[in-house]
């Protein structure tokens, strides 16, 4: 090989004494001195045609001086590296001062490229290359370069990108995206799955941390932050957060960030990090959506039981802590049930939301109202500086309320009616506890209703007493049927025609041990609470059979006595064998026909008919019993309903009855019932007749009988015989 340059310097470098003669002194020539260096040495053109090339590169190549030659320098250079390498030394020669202006040396041409062995593999090389400037001997400028081997480092850097690589994809698979955080640099790489969980471009965001966190959530940042900080000084091994992150469009998404730092600097302070992303919106939707159903109610929206329950408990806690006072109002709608029933549960529902909208207007920004279930409301009231007596504000807020819910409520077509009951208990002085607030608002409406509906009744030391004495008296009745406390009285219906009486009613009575006779008014409802109703009831009908079998063998053949059977005796029904069956067999072994006994059914019955109800009726009715509708005009009436079941016998209330006078309202309304029940082919019976005006009044209208003290009280069986068993 033979170096084409000429060892002639140029003039700046020549003139310098000390390289000049210490090359001189060593007794080297200089191209010699470069073709002994151990590194790879060439000099380019600037076809980048090798001009040189050192013993150690030929030697490296497996290649002589004049091969190499005959090859030309690209065939030594990696194919995907030659481009690259044509243009760096294209540019690096470009770039070159001329002559006159080469007063400062250009820094030095750095590039790693892959460069062929003498095996015919390729060993990554990094060449540092200069230039040669053009000089008398040399037209062109030429480029000198030297290599470094840095196969090995460059081998280990791939495998580490490789690992990087391996590791992220691993951690892409599941659908997470992956960050990867040059904490001191103020670098953080997002994989291309984590910027499109979010619907980013690469070029839509900078590859630093404060992209993202300019798009976390505000509430969520401070979390976010505080769970870093814990990583970051170690207290936690490593760190995950919640949090929303903004899309592209928009929207928010809901993440899990899990991450660890991987390596930290000689202080202990992080400097990579790296983690993922795992989209948990949908998680997030469905706990919210749980959370939800839990605590409000799906028709009203408003919050349920189990809400109010919460955030009683809270309100407890608070106003003990700062001897506060509470007060909860238990609303009940009256006549709900009437709505449902007659005009179908789709109006029902939108009454109640209507008249959960209603209360809620009533309320100030902080109270609650809960809707419990059916018509059930609940309002949470606290005293706060502005009205620091709750009693005074629970007093007018159940007023408001009251008169809210007594405007009609405009539901498709229909204008309906309800109104409200209300019962209010308060903290501290009606109950300490959740419990106890409760059972005494509960007692408070109980007595609102009793009181005739449409009002509000506080709780009270005597309401606690009176439901005491209910619990202690239902106890008692469990005992009555077997200790033969209850008896029958009958009272007579007479013809008003005829004045003749062939019919009565059975009422039961209660001997009470202590409390002397207890009327049914009483402890019926008692007895339909606890299900003791089924026996006493049927105990009942079985003495009314008896009765009116002796009564037509011995008086009066044709003979009736009606019996009340109570609507929780038609549901309970539905599962046992019907009563209705049994009734017929009690008809059976006495020998007694069907028609010596009458079913006193109510409205309410009516109303809330399904077919269960309906195959009941017409069971009765097939077993011969007649039926007869009691307390007509108490309820939601509906002359439909009598068409559509079949009633026999219809008997208007004694509140209708009790102020009939001449030319009153009432004796209107008792008129038109009577014509319209024989319209329906129905008798009527008037019931509560007390005087004889009432009882002209009634025939002169077309009632067939009649009911009341004016011809009897209810009396025992033989007290009966005497008076009416004569004729
Ligand atoms: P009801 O079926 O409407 O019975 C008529 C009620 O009016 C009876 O009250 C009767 O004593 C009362 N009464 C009759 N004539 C007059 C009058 O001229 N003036 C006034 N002011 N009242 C009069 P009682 O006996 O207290 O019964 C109350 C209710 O208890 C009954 O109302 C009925 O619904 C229920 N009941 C009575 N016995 C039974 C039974 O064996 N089973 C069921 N399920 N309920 C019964
Ligand atoms: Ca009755
Ligand atoms: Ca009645």
């Amino acid at each position: 090989m033979k170096l084409d340059v000429k060892a002639d310097l140029p003039q700046e470098q020549a003139a310098m004494p000390s390289v000049e003669a210490g090359l001189a002194q060593l007794g080297w020539p200089a191209d010699e001195l470069l073709d002994a260096l151990p590194s790879l040495t060439w000099v380019l053109d600037e076809q980048l045609n090798a001009r040189f090339a050192s013993t150690a590169l030929l030697r490296y190549a497996g290649l002589s001086w004049p091969e190499l030659q005959g090859l030309g320098w690209q065939a030594l250079v990696h194919p995907h590296d030659w481009p690259g390498f044509e243009q760096a030394c294209r540019q690096y020669l470009n770039s070159q001062p001329t002559q006159a202006q080469a007063q400062t040396p250009t820094p030095a041409l750095a590039r790693d490229y892959r460069l062929r062995a003498a095996d015919g593999s390729y060993r990554w090389q990094l060449l540092q290359a200069s230039a040669l400037p053009a000089n008398s001997a040399q037209s062109e400028t030429l480029l000198l370069g030297l290599h470094s081997d840095i196969d090995e480092r460059k081998r280990v850097e791939s495998q580490l990108q490789d690992a990087d690589d391996l590791w992220k994809l691993a951690l892409e698979s599941n659908g997470d995206g992956v960050w990867d955080w040059y904490v001191q640099s103020g670098v953080e790489l997002y994989s291309s799955r984590y910027l499109q969980i979010y619907g980013y471009a690469e070029s839509d965001v900078r590859p630093t941390p404060a992209e993202f966190d300019a798009r976390t959530h505000p509430d969520d940042l401070a979390q976010m932050q505080a769970d870093r900080d814990a990583h970051f000084c170690g207290h936690t091994g490593s760190y995950s957060n919640e949090h929303r992150v903004l899309c592209k469009d928009g929207n928010w998404k809901w993440i899990h960030s899990r991450g660890m730092v991987i390596s930290r600097d000689a202080q202990g302070r992080p400097l990579r990090m790296v983690g993922t992303h795992t989209d948990i919106t949908q998680r997030k939707a469905a706990e919210a959506l749980i959370w939800q159903q839990a605590h409000f109610d799906p028709l009203t929206g408003l919050p349920n039981r189990r809400s109010l329950r919460e955030r009683l408990e809270l309100g407890l806690s608070e106003a003990r802590q700062q001897a506060g006072a509470l007060a909860l109002l238990f609303i009940d709608l009256d006549h709900f049930k009437e709505v449902n029933d007659t005009l179908g549960h789709d109006m029902g529902d939108r009454l109640l939301i209507e008249a959960g909208a209603r209360i809620q207007a009533c309320l100030r920004p902080g109270d609650t109202v809960a809707r419990m279930g059916g018509d059930e409301f609940t309002v949470l009231l606290r005293a706060d500086a502005a009205a620091p007596q709750i009693e005074t504000t629970a007093r007018e807020t159940a007023l408001q309320i009251i008169a809210a819910l007594s405007t009609a409520f405009h539901l498709a077509t229909e204008r309906v009616f309800v109104s409200a009951s209300i019962g209010i208990s308060h903290f501290p002085q009606d109950g300490q506890e959740i419990e106890s607030l409760f059972k005494h608002a509960d007692q408070a409406l109980y007595a609102a209703k009793a009181a005739g509906r449409n009002r509000l009744g506080y709780f009270t030391p005597e309401l606690q007493q009176a439901a005491l004495l209910r619990m202690r008296l239902s106890n008692d009745l469990r005992e009555a049927l077997a200790r033969q406390q209850l008896f029958v009285e009958y009272q007579a219906i007479v013809d008003l025609r005829s004045g003749e009486v062939h019919k009565a009613e059975a009422l039961l009575r209660w001997q009470h041990p202590s409390q002397g006779v207890i009327g049914p008014a009483v402890f019926i409802p008692l007895a339909e609470a606890s299900g003791l109703i089924l026996e006493i009831g049927a105990w009942v009908f079985g003495q009314a059979a008896q009765q009116v079998k002796l009564w037509r063998q011995h008086f009066d053949a044709t003979f009736q006595i009606s019996v009340n059977k109570s609507p929780v005796q038609f549901r309970s029904e539905a599962d046992t064998a019907p009563a209705s069956e049994s009734w017929a067999e009690v008809l059976r072994m006495l020998e007694l026909a069907g028609e010596a006994l009458t079913i006193e059914i109510t409205e309410g019955l009516l109303l809330e008919a399904d077919s269960e109800v309906e195959s009941h009726l017409a069971a009765l009715h097939a077993a011969g019993f007649q039926v007869s509708l009691d307390d007509f005009g108490t309820g939601f009436s509906s002359l439909a309903y009598l068409q559509k079941y079949a009633i026999d016998l219809l008997k208007i209330d004694q509140r209708f009855v009790r102020n009939l006078r001449a030319g009153a309202k009432d004796l209107a309304l008792c008129t038109a019932i009577i014509t319209m029940a024989h319209a329906l082919g129905m008798k009527v019976v008037a019931e509560g007749v007390e005087t004889a005006e009432q009882a002209d009044l009634l025939l002169a209208a077309g009632c067939d009988y009649a009911q009341g003290y004016l011809f009897g009280r209810p009396m025992p069986a033989e007290d009966f015989e005497q008076l009416f068993g004569k004729d």
